[in-house]
C-alpha cells in the first residue's frame, strides 16, 4: 500500500484530498506545516504545498529531496507564474500541479510517479566502491562475494546508500527502516549497524565502510 504524505495548511484541501486518496487505497499521512512534515513517517511520495505557515515549502522540498532522493515530491500550489514552476521543478520536485487542481488528473500523476519509482528501485543496482547492492533482488555483494543480510540489515544498508557520503540521522534511520510507531530502544539501531559492519567485512583497525557521527547518525562512505 503506497504511503503518501500531504503537506498542506489549508484544512479544507487537506481533508478532502486525504479522503479522496484514502478512497483510492493509498495510506495517507498529513502535515500542516514544515515542522510536522519533518516528523512524518516513512513515505513513498509527497504532495507539498508551497505557502506554509512556518516557511516557504520550497525549502522543505529541497531538504526532503536531498535526504530522500528516492521519494518523489509533487508540488501542489496556487503559485502559477512560470518562474515559480521552474523554481519548483529545479528544487527537487518531480512534478508541479497548480491549484485549483483536477482530482483525477492529480491521482493519475501520483500513480505515474509511484510506478516510475517502483521501476527505478527494481532496476537500480547501486555500486559504491567494491560494494554492489541489487536493490530489487535484495542481494548484496562485496568484492564480488555475496553477503547474507537479514531484512532489516538490508533495508538499513539501502537507506544509507540512498544518502551515500552524508550522515543520516538516527531518527531518520529508525523512521525509514522501522516505523514511526516503533517504540523499541534505539539500541536496536546500533545492534543492526554493528552486525551490518561485521557482515560487510569490516575489521578492527581498517577504515569502516559505515562510520558513526556520534549521537547524530551514520554515514556510508563514498569510496
Ligand atoms: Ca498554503
Amino acid at each position: 500500500m503506497p504511503r503518501i504524505l500531504i503537506v498542506e495548511d489549508d484544512s479544507l484541501i487537506l481533508t478532502s484530498l486525504a479522503r479522496a486518496l484514502a478512497g483510492k487505497g493509498f495510506h495517507v499521512e498529513i502535515a500542516s506545516s514544515m515542522h510536522e512534515a519533518d516528523l512524518a513517517s516513512r513515505v513513498d511520495l509527497v504532495l507539498c504545498d508551497l505557502g506554509l505557515p512556518d516557511g516557504d515549502g520550497l525549502l522543505l522540498v529541497r531538504r526532503m529531496s536531498s535526504e530522500r532522493p528516492d521519494v518523489p515530491i509533487i508540488i501542489l500550489t496556487a503559485r502559477d507564474d512560470e518562474t515559480d514552476v521552474v523554481a519548483g521543478l529545479t528544487s527537487g520536485a518531480v512534478d508541479y500541479v497548480v491549484k485549483p487542481f483536477r482530482l483525477n488528473e492529480l491521482i493519475a500523476r501520483i500513480t505515474l510517479q509511484l510506478r516510475l519509482r517502483e521501476r527505478s528501485l527494481r532496476d537500480d543496482d547501486v555500486r559504491i566502491g567494491d560494494l554492489l547492492i541489487e536493490v530489487g533482488a535484495r542481494r548484496v555483494y562485496r568484492h564480488g562475494v555475496e553477503i547474507e543480510l537479514r531484512p532489516k540489515e538490508f533495508d538499513l544498508l539501502v537507506r544509507l546508500a540512498t544518502s551515500v557520503g552524508t550522515v543520516v540521522r538516527r531518527q531518520h534511520l529508525i523512521r525509514d527502516v522501522w516505523d514511526q510507531h516503533w517504540s523499541g530502544s534505539t539500541k536496536t539501531l546500533d545492534v543492526h549497524i554493528n552486525s551490518l559492519r561485521r557482515k560487510l567485512g569490516d575489521s578492527p583497525g581498517s577504515p569502516s565502510l559505515i562510520t558513526a557521527s556520534r549521537g547524530v547518525g551514520y554515514r556510508l562512505e563514498a569510496r
